[in-house]
């Protein structure tokens, strides 16, 4: 037995349990050892009654004096506990008849719980409880109790008891090596690996708690510099095996890209000539390209795309771009089939949408070539989709991809250890402190420069209580023959409950409004109703339109220039920032109001009035990470980006120095070592599972 032990073997594990482990990511007893507690409760004591305050967590010991079910506001079950000091009742709003009987007076019981004051004085709601035999006194816990991450049907008892049997195994010194020497250590006072994991499991009475909780207690601090090195590592180990890999040498003479500007009616910004010329670049050589180009909301990343497009195709092969949402990838299919006909180039499409023939016809022009450009939704890596000679592959709005994602596209143009060149795009500004961290494994580009003659967006907070003032305001601007949107948010992650929300919205703007047309997109529309109304919408039939967060990305109707948001502050910063990037596309003044749900909390309002004070997606990224923390900045769930365990990169920004130091240390000295860590910390994630 060891640590790799699948928890399987162990006795009393069967498999309704181990799937419930799984999902907390655990497999192994070495999953255990690392599935740490959230925070602790401190049962070390027994709290007489006459000394409890409401608000304590405490133990308490007693003797049943009475236990009735009453009827209040709600049925429920008091018990009378007595211990000498005082007396203090017990309330269950659900219990058996069993439970009940159990009670019997006289009985002796040990209670946790939460101190409130009730009805009857001082009252424990479902209090934890353990019946205590006077011939059999139980010791108090010797160590703080932990609270662990759980999921539903899984006791805290249960999982508990697994650690407990974990750190008995570590105790008997066979598991688990420690695999950083101590001089990698970046601070004197780290515990070695044993220790910190003892200490928080198990923390000794009169520990620090709130040190733990915060990161800040030395025994944190090592494993917390310890899963970011395993990461770190990760990252580079991801690289190199990229490096190794062989790609098409795109080399052209520019015929395409010179025909392609003649033609665009526009120049390039110095922006998009400088991030071109540094694509153009990494294609011409026989190591693929994985690059990230971070634009602000209309920077123009598309005729940057197109332009590294070009490239791949007067080379000779063919390109695939995918976009994160069909109205999306539709509407590059337009820009790209525009441009790329006039050159004579046909443009292939692929959504998940297309049936039958039409579809079959567009896999054969994709796999017989004919189609150099293919554009698309994540349709592109369905198993029939065969391309004939993928050279490039451009991925619009990354972060609503996984890595996963990514990666299948990318194996769709892999032949033995070639592989294509990849591009990717994204509005969503990382901080630079993330940016070391999250995409250490992609080269950046940042274009930071708008096209010239954009006005800066006008926003303004207003409260739903002038609610009426704001129908007017779209009245009056849809009048002067400007388009609006109205965009509607919920907190809820249902797609249903936002159309209804939407929905609703929609037919009281309707009635208000009854001398406009207005339109409405929302999720639960088909694909093929909602891209008649975006089209209706950007042929200008339409003065409003009302949706969900669904036109977040991408879209592009430069006549709009007045947004509505409805309860901003349901909304991260960057989100905000992404919708509000949808007006201020064309040369008149654009105006964003942030209807917000009155009244608005100080940290709300100081976050709403960053919008109000900058349209800099960077200076709004990095306020959104100060007050809200990387995981919600980035989205993590959206982002395909690792979930740490126990660090938190912006809190533990300090340690990244030294993380990067032994990074590099461990690569070229011990490289073993730096497998094992990477193997005990992210065996579990997929970007990582094929290091
Ligand atoms: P994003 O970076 O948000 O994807 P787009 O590529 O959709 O931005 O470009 C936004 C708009 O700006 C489009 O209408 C595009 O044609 C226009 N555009 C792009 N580059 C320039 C430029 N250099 N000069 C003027 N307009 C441009
Ligand atoms: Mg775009």
């Amino acid at each position: 037995m060891d640590a790799g032990t699948p928890l399987t073997q162990l006795k009393g594990i069967g498999p309704a349990l181990a799937e419930k482990l799984q999902r907390l990511g655990m497999d192994c007893i070495e999953d255990v050892l690392f599935h740490l507690p959230l925070r602790y409760q401190d049962r070390t004591r027994i709290t007489p009654i006459a000394a409890l305050r409401p608000g304590m967590d405490a133990v308490i010991e007693g003797v049943v004096a009475a236990a009735d079910v009453v009827q209040g506001r709600r049925r429920s079950l008091i018990c009378r506990l007595q211990d000498g000091s005082g007396t203090l009742s017990l309330r269950f709003f659900h219990f058996s008849a069993a439970q009940l009987a159990n009670l019997q007076r006289g009985s002796r019981w040990r209670c946790y719980g939460e101190v409130r004051s009730g009805a009857s004085g001082l009252e424990i709601y479902h209090p934890e409880m353990q019946r205590i035999e006077a011939s059999l006194p139980r010791p108090v816990e010797t160590s703080l109790t932990p609270i662990y991450p759980t999921t539903e049907g899984l006791s805290q008892l249960r999982l508990r008891s697994l650690a407990d049997a974990a750190l008995g195994w570590l105790e008997q010194g066979h598991l688990l090596p420690d695999l950083l020497p101590a001089e990698l250590l970046p601070e004197a006072g780290m515990p070695d690996l044993h220790q910190a994991l003892r200490w928080l499991h198990r923390p000794p009475p009169g520990t620090d708690v709130q040190a733990i909780e915060s990161g800040q207690h030395p025994a944190s601090r090592r494993l917390i510099f310890e899963e970011l090195l395993a990461h770190q590592l990760a990252m580079l180990q991801l690289r190199n095996r990229l490096r190794r890999l062989q790609a098409p040498v795109l080399k052209a003479e520019g015929e395409l890209h010179q025909r392609f500007i003649d033609n665009l009616g526009f120049a390039l910004t110095d922006a998009q000539q400088r991030v071109g010329e540094e694509i153009r670049q990494d294609l011409q050589r026989n190591k693929p390209m994985l690059r990230l180009v971070q634009g602000d909301v209309g920077a123009g990343k598309t005729v940057v795309a197109a332009l590294a497009a070009l490239q791949a195709i007067e080379a000779g092969w063919q390109v695939a771009l995918m976009a994160p949402t069909e109205l999306l990838a539709e509407q590059h299919f337009d820009n790209f089939r525009r441009w790329l006909a006039a050159l004579g180039i046909s443009t292939a499409w692929l959504a998940g949408k297309l049936k039958g023939k039409i579809r079959d016809n567009q896999l054969q022009l994709i796999a017989s070539g004919e189609a150099a450009m293919v554009v698309g939704t994540h349709a592109l890596f369905q198993a029939d989709v065969q391309f004939h000679k993928l050279g490039l592959v451009i991925i619009d709005e990354q972060h609503r991809f996984g890595v996963e994602q990514r990666l299948a596209l990318r194996d769709k143009g892999s032949a033995g250890d070639c592989s294509p060149h990849q591009l990717i795009m994204t509005a969503t500004p990382i901080p630079r402190t993330l940016a070391m961290s999250a995409y250490a494994d992609l080269d950046t580009s940042i274009l930071d420069q708008l096209p010239p003659g954009r006005t800066p967006v006008n926003t303004v907070l207003i409260g739903d209580s002038r609610r009426d003032e704001v129908i007017e305001r779209v009245r009056a601007a849809c009048g002067d023959g400007r388009q609006a949107y109205w965009v509607c948010t919920l907190i809820e992650d249902s797609e249903q409950l936002q159309a209804q929300a939407a929905e609703a919205t929609w037919q009281t703007l309707c009635e208000s409004l009854p001398e406009l047309s207005i339109g409405l997109v929302h999720g639960r529309m088909k694909a093929t109703e909602k891209a008649t109304i975006m089209a209706a919408f950007k042929a200008g039939e339409l003065h409003l339109l009302v949706a969900t967060t669904v036109i977040e990305v991408g879209v592009d109707v430069p006549n709009a220039s007045l947004m509505i948001i409805e309860n901003p502050e349901r909304l991260g910063l960057a989100q905000l920032h992404q919708l509000r990037g949808r007006v201020g596309r064309g040369s008149t003044a654009s105006h964003c109001v942030l209807l917000y749900h009155a009244p608005l909390g100080q940290q709300s309002r100081e976050r709403l009035n960053t919008m109000r004070e900058t349209s800099d997606g960077f200076v709004i990224a990095e306020r959104d990470l100060a007050l809200r923390g990387p995981g919600e900045v980035l989205g993590t769930r959206q982002t395909g980006l690792v979930q740490f365990r126990i660090a938190d990169l912006l809190r533990d920004a300090d340690l990244l120095p030294a993380v990067q130091q032994a990074a590099r240390q461990l690569t070229n000295h011990q490289p073993q070592t730096g497998r094992a860590l990477v193997r005990r910390w992210l065996a579990h994630n997929p970007q990582f599972a094929q290091v």
